[in-house]
């Protein structure tokens, strides 16, 4: 982390050559500077004097000339030039530029100005001139005596390169140890200057970049360093304490709002009453799963799971203890489950669990036993002793083709069917199964138009008493479709009531029965009673009893003349209302039958508290008694208990001679079955009355030992 500071060239480093350079190019220009200024000054000073002295020794010379122009003299004068160190040449001209004498330094190394053209220049021109700078030379030409009339001319060669290298180099010797000096002194201060400055710079440099890496907002940087520093490090920490304080209060911030996210992620996909996943998220985790099951090939299970008779308890114990049953349930029925399993509301009282990678169905059948077997035990809820079912229908992937759609459809299918087989099942789902459910959906979309096209009738069932008299009939419904053919109520009777037809079908029987009415009393001369079944969804629908009185005042027909069965556990799962109805029904001088006795409720608690006239005893007790001394026990006991509380027995299923002879000896009331006659339609009904009277004699006509079966 810090080491990228390092990486770059460090500012220490950089610092330090470019004080060092910078500082050295100062004192080098200076320095420069100072060389040129002090060779303009040294020439300056080098042409006055050259000036002077060449103005002194012309003078000289006037002399020299004035007496005679001793060649001797002139070269003494010349002479003098000896004891200038620079002057190499001198050349003394008479007034017509003839070459009188010539002086030479005898060091002198050849001297090559006589080869510049500036100098031919100058010397052609023969005319005086001042001291001239020609390459490293001074050159001067001035003239003897009066410069208008002059006598003669000189002209001197100044060396000028060698002393100025001298002087140079005299300057150099003096200045450098002083440079250094400086030098030396302005690094000395620069690092001071440095340390004061930079070095606080740098280490709050890495402070930032510690706290940029390590996000640690509490740290704080020492106060050092000159006071810009110092400011400067007290204002990051400043900025620090201020981004420290906007750090926790974004953090709090953060987690209040994961705690939200959190919370509303629970709720989009969480069901509050159960705390179980809802079914927008199973849906999701059903998806996944099958992808996988699919990619690996591997199968998996799913179960529908419907609670029996929910709505009852909600309305006998009331939603409270409902919503408890629900959180009791979820929680057995998840205790089975593998911890891999998911289990879902999906809402109301459907569960659906998830049973991923099963090598069968095999597992996921004994899962299902297991929850099934759990619920046998009561569970106690608030005051109540409850015991619930529930009803499931496992679907397995593969036969699914992977399809979710498809998958809990069939899974809600086969839960559907362990509902109509038998309730506390579990069922899994088969193809047939989807046929019957096609089959279900053909029958509840035909009622209503069957209604319409006239394609019910009825068929009525003669009651025989133990005397021999025809007392009455039962309505049977018969369907003819034209597309389905003969179906038979205990087909779609069941459709109907969980579909909601019911109520129609009902009430075309009631108008049709009571239509036909006057027709059936024309078979016998005492008054007939004509009973017709009723399911407990139809005392449900109020306008069942205006559509009786309705039809009875439209036909002139009196209520006495009906009787409406009802089996026992549609009495007991609409208790109250069946009640009401009855006592109604009652009051008005009509009977009630409880239809198939003795299958439903082993519990007949309630039978002192129910307005019934008739117990009609299933027919499989007529059947069994011969074959099973336990159900010959029951019809015995439920014959004996309709005496005593004196209800009229009717025994259903009477099919041969010995069951007739049989119940009649037990006391029966009357009788109902093939043995007397079918159930038939209104034409043939006086040819049923007099067969069934024809049968009923038949058993007293005959020996007894004839009679067997
Ligand atoms: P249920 O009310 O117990 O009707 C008696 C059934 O037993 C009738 O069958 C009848 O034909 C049949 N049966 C009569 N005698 C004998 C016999 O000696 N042996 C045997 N094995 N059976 C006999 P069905 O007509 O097929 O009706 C079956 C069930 O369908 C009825 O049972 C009833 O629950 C329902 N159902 C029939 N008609 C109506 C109706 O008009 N309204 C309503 N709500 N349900 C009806
Ligand atoms: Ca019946
Ligand atoms: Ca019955």
């Amino acid at each position: 982390m810090l080491s990228g500071i390092h990486k770059k060239p460090g500012i220490r480093g950089k610092f330090l050559v470019i004080s060092t350079l910078s500082i050295a190019l100062c004192a080098l220009s200076v320095f420069m500077v100072s060389l040129k200024e002090y060779e303009a000054i040294y020439i300056h000073s080098v042409k006055n004097n050259l000036e002077a002295l060449i103005d002194n020794v012309a003078d000289d010379l006037l002399f020299t000339f004035s007496e005679d122009q001793d060649s001797f003299v002139l070269k003494n004068k010349l002479l003098s030039f000896e004891r200038y160190d620079h002057i190499l040449y001198a050349d003394v001209y008479d007034a017509n530029w003839n070459l009188l004498e010539r002086y030479s330094k005898t060091s002198a190394k050849p001297v090559h100005i006589i080869d510049n053209p500036q100098y031919q220049s100058l010397i052609a021109k023969k005319t005086p001139f001042p001291v001239t700078h020609i390459d490293d030379f001074l050159v001067s030409m001035d003239t003897i005596g009066n410069p208008d009339f002059p006598v003669g001319y000189l002209e001197v060669i100044h060396d000028f390169k060698q002393p100025i290298a001298n002087s140079r180099h005299d300057l150099l010797i003096k200045a450098i140890p002083l440079v250094l000096l400086i030098l030396v002194i302005s690094l000395i201060i620069s690092w001071y200057m440095f340390q004061r400055i930079v070095t606080p710079l740098i280490s709050l440099s890495v402070f930032t970049q510690r706290v940029k890496h390590s996000r640690n907002y509490t740290l704080r940087h020492p106060a050092e360093g000159v006071s810009e520093v110092l400011h400067l490090s007290q204002d990051i920490n400043a900025m620090l304490e201020t981004i420290n304080q906007e750090h926790q209060l974004n953090q709090e911030q953060n987690k209040k709002l994961r705690r939200q996210q959190v919370s509303m992620f629970h709720l989009a996909n969480y069901d509050h009453l159960t705390n179980l996943p809802n079914r927008r998220y199973v849906m999701e985790t059903l998806k996944q799963y099958l992808f996988s099951a699919q990619q690996h090939h591997t199968d998996m299970a799913i179960f529908f799971l419907n609670v029996d008779r929910f709505k009852d308890i909600n309305d006998l114990m009331g939603h409270t203890i409902g919503d408890e049953l629900l959180r009791h349930l979820s929680q057995l029925i998840a205790k089975n489950l593998r911890p891999n399993d998911t289990l879902a509301r999906l809402g109301g009282d459907d569960f659906l669990a998830v049973l991923p990678d099963l090598p069968d169905a095999g597992i996921a059948k004994q899962v299902a036993q297991t929850i099934i077997d759990e619920l046998k035990i009561p569970m106690t809820i608030g005051q109540w002793e409850i015991q619930t079912s529930v009803s499931i229908g496992i679907a397995m992937a593969k036969a699914s083709d992977f399809d979710i759609d498809t998958l809990i459809s069939n899974a809600d299918i086969a839960m559907s069917h362990s509902k109509t087989v038998g309730k506390g099942s579990y069922r899994l789902f088969q193809p047939q199964m989807l046929r019957q459910k096609r089959r279900t959906l053909q029958i509840i979309n035909r009622i209503s138009t069957a209604i319409d096209n006239d394609e019910f009738f009825l068929v009525y069932q003669p009651k025989v008493s133990r005397q021999g008299e025809v007392i009455g009939f039962e309505a049977l419904i018969r369907w003819n479709s034209p597309e389905l053919g003969m179906i038979s109520p205990s087909e779609f009777i069941p459709i109907a009531e969980n579909g909601g037809k019911i109520g129609e079908i009902t009430s075309w029987i009631l108008c049709q029965a009571i239509r036909d009415l006057d027709e059936i009393q024309s078979t016998c001369p005492h008054p007939l009673v004509v009973s017709v079944n009723i399911s407990s969804k139809d005392l449900m629908t109020p306008q069942l009893e205006n559509v009786l009185h309705q039809t009875l005042a439209a036909h002139h027909q009196d209520i006495t003349r009906l009787q409406f069965e009802i089996t026992e556990s549609s009495y007991l799962e609409k208790f109250d209302l069946a009640n009401q109805f009855f006592s109604r029904i009652r009051a008005l001088g009509s009977s009630i039958a409880l239809d198939d006795f003795g299958t439903g409720y082993s519990s007949l608690s309630y039978l002192n508290r129910i307005d019934i006239d008739t117990l009609k005893i299933d027919r499989q007790f007529v059947v069994n008694s011969f074959n099973s001394d336990k159900d010959a026990s029951v019809l015995n006991a439920i014959l004996t208990l309709a005496q005593q509380l004196g209800l009229h027995s009717c025994c259903e299923g009477v099919e041969t001679e010995k069951h007739a002879r049989y119940l009649i000896g037990k006391g029966c009331d009357s009788l109902q079955g093939y043995y007397f006659s079918a159930p038939v339609p209104l034409e043939n009904l006086a040819q049923a009355v007099q067969s069934s009277i024809q049968n009923y004699y038949q058993l007293f006509a005959l020996p007894e030992s004839h009679n067997h079966d």
